[in-house]
């Protein structure tokens, strides 16, 4: 059977039928239990995972407090240098790496390929930051003094991501971190455990090929007690967190408590603006692939259709015909558009949030349920739905991880702003209209109030470039591009006196 050349590409990338699940550099090691993973895009047993236990994470944590007094002290552009090299190694892995993502977590192989090619984005732009990380400078109001502020690395920075972007979220934050003087811990969630060891194979090719000491870079695959070990350690200085809002609620009252600081990317509800003014055709493409794309299975996936009256049955009859169309079956097979979720688990849920949606009012025009037979035996293929709903739907309000698609009507765009705020969550927004004055109304402090907010493209994906997060019980957080380079290092305000004599602030006497 065609295998896609997978076992190849596990070769390539250092991956054995046994591994062990934590590095801090050259070695692996690890005592805690052994997990199995298969792939959801056929149920075959991938490798075997021996992952770190609380004891192993001790010594992680031990040796980046040893690298980071090492590791700040080496300059900003040298740091760039080794993010330079990180970047070219990601090149040469690409393919196998994208096919790995593809293979583990379930998307299709050109969003597994995507992937990659943002880790790769993100140290080029890491790259250029590394000679940038600039602060003001001020005039004193007191002569002969001078003031400026600068940015030094905050120490240890922690990364726990989200099963969806096994690769990415951590390069996103490794890269920044880096050139910001800090070492970085990450546990990868343990459902995609081969791609958080495939990452750290390469990472460690490169600080080998560099002579850099151990802890660095550190990759413990392990359970929720490491991940909760790591968010109560007083040091972490910055707990990057991405996952879902209910644990993602707990991981910032607990970083809180200890007045750690914490970047949360949590679940997203996001919802597309389809006005009359809409071309129909490039919405029907962003609609479905923000919708089934990944499955279902991206932050910043489609949710809701918010549409207007008078092109509703247009827009729900080009989705109809469009969901009849779409091929579902394995992702690594290119003319598949959907692939599975990414466990049996994931799939309950699926059926749970139907069931419920049913329950509450929901009328689906396209049917859900879950595939079975020839190429489906994972038991993870399910077909994308779409129903038609009210927002205030208990079910409409909750971020369920699978391609469910709620479809709503709305009479003016007031109205409609007002239905796309109203979720918990607030990471992802759009509208398609080529009406100025709707797009402006849409992007004003009276529109969107999300993270992002976009004009006739989907809400699903965005460039390196922008600062990527959202705001409400999205958590607030801002990853990879603009200056959020400055969440990964800590503010010093220098005040210098080069004169002689002692003024103080503000014309203050205080004479002896
Ligand atoms: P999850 O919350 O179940 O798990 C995320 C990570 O947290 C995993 O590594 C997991 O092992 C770890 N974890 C679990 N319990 C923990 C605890 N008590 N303490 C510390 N860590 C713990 O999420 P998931 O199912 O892997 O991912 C899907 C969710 O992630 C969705 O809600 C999605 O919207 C969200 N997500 C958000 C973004 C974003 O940028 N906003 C990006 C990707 C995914």
């Amino acid at each position: 059977s065609n295998d896609f050349g997978i076992q190849k590409s596990l070769e390539n990338l250092g991956l054995l039928s046994e591994n062990k699940g934590v590095s801090t550099g050259a070695d692996y090691f690890a005592s805690g239990e052994t997990i199995d993973s298969y792939s959801p895009t056929n149920g075959s047993l991938i490798a075997k995972i021996q992952m770190g236990s609380v004891e192993d994470y001790e010594k992680c944590i031990a040796e980046a407090k040893s690298a980071f007094k090492e590791f700040r002290m080496i300059p900003a552009p040298k740091r760039g240098e080794l993010v330079r090299q990180f970047g070219l190694k990601l090149r040469e892995y690409k393919d196998d790496l994208g096919k790995l993502v593809s293979y583990e977590m379930g998307k299709s192989l050109q969003e597994g390929l995507g992937e990659v090619q943002e880790m790769i984005d993100i140290c080029d732009f890491a790259v250029g930051l590394s000679r940038q990380l600039h602060g003001y400078t001020m005039h004193s109001e007191r002569p002969g003094h001078r003031m400026y502020e600068q940015y030094h690395p905050l120490g240890i920075v922690g990364v726990i991501s989200a099963f969806n972007f096994p690769v990415a979220v951590w390069a996103w934050n490794t890269a920044l971190a880096w050139i910001c003087g800090n070492v970085t811990v990450w546990k990868p969630s343990e459902k995609v455990g081969l791609c958080g060891i495939a990452c750290q194979n390469i990472i460690n090719e490169v600080l080998k090929e560099n002579d850099m000491p151990s802890g660095i870079s550190s990759m413990i695959v392990g359970n929720h007690e490491v991940g909760q070990k790591l968010v109560d350690d007083k040091n972490i200085a910055l707990v990057s967190f991405t996952g879902s809002t209910k644990v993602g609620r707990m991981v910032g009252r607990n970083v809180a408590e200890r007045f750690g600081k914490s970047i949360l990317e949590l679940g997203g509800n996001n919802a597309i603006i389809i006005s009359k003014d809409a071309d129909i055709d490039m919405t029907i493409i962003g609609a479905v692939f923000g919708a089934v794309g990944t499955a279902g299975q991206r932050c910043t996936s489609t949710r809701r259709l918010i549409i207007h009256e008078d092109v509703y049955d247009t827009v729900v009859e080009r989705l109809k015909s469009a969901y009849s169309q779409l091929k579902i079956g394995n992702p690594l097979d290119e003319n598949n558009h959907v692939g599975p979720l990414i466990d049996k688990d994931a799939v309950s849920q699926y059926l749970n949030s139907i069931e419920n949606c049913k329950q509450q009012g929901g009328k689906f025009i396209v049917e859900g349920g879950v595939l079975e037979g020839q190429g489906f035996e994972s038991g993870c293929y399910i077909k994308p739905c779409i129903a038609e709903v009210e927002n205030s739907y208990k079910v409409v309000q909750h971020e369920t991880f699978a391609p469910i698609l709620y479809v709503m009507k709305y009479k003016n765009l007031e109205d409609a702003i007002a239905t796309q705020n109203d979720v918990p969550q607030g990471l992802s927004s759009a509208i398609m209209t080529n009406n100025l004055r709707e797009a402006e109304l849409f992007l004003s402090q009276a529109g969107s109030d999300c993270g992002i907010a976009n004009v006739n493209i989907g809400t699903s994906g965005a460039e390196i470039g922008g600062a990527f997060g959202g705001e409400k019980e999205t958590g607030g957080g801002r990853e990879s591009g603009s200056d959020v380079w400055k969440y990964y290092m800590r503010r010093q305000t220098n005040t210098i006196n080069y004169t002689d004599s002692l003024p103080l602030a503000q014309g203050i006497k205080f004479d002896l």
